[in-house]
């Protein structure tokens, strides 16, 4: 199995390969692998048939490293077979390889996004891949569709030695994060900065800079990361989505989100400036 490599995507798949390739697999949202012991493996075969369970559709994806990548989608209802097991891919951070995880959250945007795209969302004809491109197009009216990427801001509030976190509801008990949303159509990255954090806790902000991005495969977002400098403004917590939002010191932290998130990254920036 390669190891640190790096995924160049592709559409169009090699002819006449040979060599055995990596299936991601997917029924629903969860991933078929091999479980060995605390570690899971992504199935390294010749064909997708191969996999067991009967395959419905499969894709194209690139390359890790030399190794051709494929997603696969599986009917939602497929049994794993023996030694295998049907895995949601957020339980499977820290099981996979870093990389193979990465191109697992590709391989399920790409099986979603084309099982609801066979039919054109126009005029409702039968879509055709495009040969070179990640799109489908419709033979009749011409309607492309590519795979949908929702971008989202998140933000990490300075205001000197303190930060802001806010607790969703949805969240576990005691965690906290950052503030995130989804940007609206025609708005500018800042100004969903902005309004995400005047709608959820009531304060200004101003000095958004860009920190980093990262894909976010649930199901199909693109974290952007920013921090941002308070401005004004009392916290006033928006109780249809937060149970709570206070500033916090370095020295007292409540239960903060797992490495996976672009959120702790921010976090652990903030953390070390302060400690240092
Ligand atoms: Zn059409």
């Amino acid at each position: 199995m390669p190891t640190a490599s790096a995924f160049t995507p592709l559409v169009m798949p090699p002819a006449g390969r040979s060599e055995p390739a990596l299936f991601f697999a997917f029924a629903g949202d969860r991933l078929l692998v091999h479980l060995e012991g605390p570690a899971a493996r992504v199935p390294l075969l010749g064909q997708a048939e191969e996999l067991g369970p009967p395959v419905l559709r499969q894709q194209y994806l690139g390359t890790l490293g030399q190794i051709h990548c494929y997603s696969v989608e599986l009917a939602t209802d497929a049994q794993p077979p023996a030694g295998m097991a049907l895995k949601g891919l957020r339980q499977l951070f820290g099981l996979l390889e870093e990389e193979f995880f990465w191109v697992a959250g590709r391989a399920v945007q790409i099986v979603n996004w084309d099982r609801t795209h066979q039919y054109c969302g126009q005029c409702g004809t039968p879509t055709t891949p495009r040969p070179a491109e990640r799109a489908r197009e419709c033979p009749a009216c011409g309607l492309l569709s590519f795979p949908r990427v929702s971008p989202a801001i998140i933000v990490l509030v300075e205001r000197g030695r303190q930060f802001l976190l806010a607790r969703n509801q949805r969240f576990p008990p005691g965690r906290y994060s950052i503030i995130a949303g989804f940007v609206e159509p025609g708005e500018t990255l800042e100004q969903a900065v902005a309004r995400e954090v005047r709608e959820e806790v009531n304060i200004e902000v101003s000095d958004i800079r860009y920190f980093a991005s990262q894909p976010w495969p649930f199901p199909h977002s693109l974290m952007v990361g920013f921090t941002a400098q308070y401005a004004g403004g009392e916290i006033r917590p928006d109780l249809a989505e937060l149970a709570d939002a206070a500033w916090f010191t370095p020295d007292h932290l409540p239960d903060l989100p797992d490495g996976i998130s672009i959120s702790r990254r921010l976090i652990d920036w903030f953390l070390a400036k302060h400690r240092g």
